[in-house]
């Protein structure tokens, strides 16, 4: 573990951002450059192309990147998700073949886990592989994929083992959406976009060698995910809302970096709730005279301990002292309970003008933006109760709730579809 300090590390990303940045280099370039430095992912191992640092450290390499408004790392699961699962499961070729790709922005990936009948029950799910010589024959649908209309690649979970109990006969797979037999169709959301859709597989391949940690290890290594997933969604990190997309498909590697630098900072502050949130609420409510309002008051104050106890929970986590385990569904409740009082005081104060989007809007619409995404984080990556479920059980310790035959085969369980 490395003796820096946040202040530090700012200082040599401030030095390097210096060198290497030019608005005038194409993404896919700049992208190259901040792999090569470390910083793309600086939390990854340095053998995996990053510089080990815990949460606090990356956030302050993220911090200063933004601060030179400069294009941050490559938007999307790919360095959320799959490059720290790759990294703790993957084998020597696999972390070569994977991981560097990621970094540098010429893979997207997706996250090939939910599917119609198995959300919140993930175990329950029914897309199955059968080895077929040294391919495994992949059939099923999934759903509510983020980014899969844009994806290179999937993170799979499969059934390898219908005859095990269901959490034992799952595989993890690096899935390529560019075969035959993949049909990805686009789901419209409230916001009015399709960032998710359905995929439907219909006997496409895999070869073995993207089994990622080993044969019907499946369920462990989706628990890597859904942690990593967990504790980058509750610190507000993770970068999968980021507007620069890498990947083949959504051919952005080409085109001049500078010409994204204005997006980026308008999500920066549309997504994130901070201090840039708090103070552009505070701005609002003066201009507004609603300063003194107690129930305005009384609302940036909650946001803003909110957000402290958030960073002091994952500073615990971070000195592992008295660690209960269960930082990471804790920091995901907070930020989703930040996010929601959020909302609510920010359409308080702008009051019917919340209800007004478009090119016009107040604020470049960041306000009505947060308000239709606002039910999403508290059901991806496992929703509210399902982190309650999981704080009650594994850091209070109370029983188990009522579930499926933990020693009964898949096959032989009731299913709804
Ligand atoms: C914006 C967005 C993006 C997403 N992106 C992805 C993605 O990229 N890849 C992917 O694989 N999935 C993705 N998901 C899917 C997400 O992980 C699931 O929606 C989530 O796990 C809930 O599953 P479900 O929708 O099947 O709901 P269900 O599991 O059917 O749950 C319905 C309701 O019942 C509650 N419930 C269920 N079981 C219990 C229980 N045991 N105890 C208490 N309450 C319970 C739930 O909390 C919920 O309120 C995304 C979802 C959203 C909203």
């Amino acid at each position: 573990m490395t003796d820096l300090t946040a202040e530090q590390v700012r200082k040599e990303v401030a030095v390097w951002v210096e060198e290497a940045w030019s608005p005038d280099l194409t993404v896919g370039e700049w992208w190259k450059r901040l792999a090569a430095s470390g910083y793309a992912h600086p939390m990854l191992p340095e053998d995996c192309g990053g510089k080990g640092y815990p949460r606090d450290l990356a956030q302050a390499v993220n911090r200063e990147l933004a601060a030179h408004h400069v294009v941050g790392p490559p938007a999307g699961l790919g360095l959320m998700l799959a490059a720290p699962t790759i990294a703790m499961h993957g084998d020597e070729e696999q972390k070569a073949t994977f991981i560097p790709r990621i970094l540098d922005g010429t893979d997207a990936w997706c996250q090939l886990f939910s599917e119609p009948a198995a959300g919140s029950d993930l175990a329950g799910l029914q897309t199955k592989a059968e080895l077929d010589g040294d391919e495994y024959i992949i059939s099923g649908q999934k759903v509510w994929t983020s980014g899969g209309q844009v994806a290179d690649w999937g993170m799979l979970l499969a059934r390898t083992d219908p005859d095990a109990p269901k959490h034992k006969g799952i595989s993890y797979f690096a899935f390529n959406m560019h075969q035959p037999g993949v049909e990805v169709r686009p789901l419209r959301e409230m916001t009015g976009r399709a960032m998710f859709n359905e995929v439907f597989i219909d006997e496409a391949r895999v070869p073995v060698a993207n089994l990622i940690g080993g044969l019907n290890n499946g369920w462990a290594v989706a628990n890597t995910t859904l942690a990593v997933e967990r504790a980058s969604l509750g610190s507000g990190g993770g970068g999968a809302l980021g507007t620069v997309l890498p990947g083949s498909v959504a051919k952005q590697l080409g085109k001049r970096v500078g010409d994204f630098i204005h997006i980026e900072d308008a999500v920066e502050s549309a997504a994130s709730v901070g201090s840039d949130t708090l103070s552009m609420l505070s701005r609002l409510a003066a201009e507004r005279g609603l300063q003194d309002d107690p129930i305005v008051r009384q609302g940036l104050a909650e946001i803003y301990t909110l957000t402290q106890l958030n960073r002091w929970n994952v500073s615990r986590a971070r000195a592992g002292q008295r660690s209960s385990g269960v930082e990471p569904n804790l920091a995901k409740l907070l930020g989703n309970i930040t996010l929601r009082r959020t909302r609510d005081v920010a359409n308080h104060i702008i009051g019917p003008e919340g209800t007004l989007w478009g090119p016009d809007a107040l604020s470049g619409g960041a306000i009505q933006e947060l308000t239709v995404f606002s039910p999403g984080p508290s059901i991806y990556g496992g929703s509210d109760q399902i982190q309650l479920n999981i704080v009650s059980e594994r850091g209070l310790g109370l029983p188990k709730e009522p579930g499926d035959n933990k020693n009964m085969p898949f096959k032989d369980l009731p299913k709804n579809v």
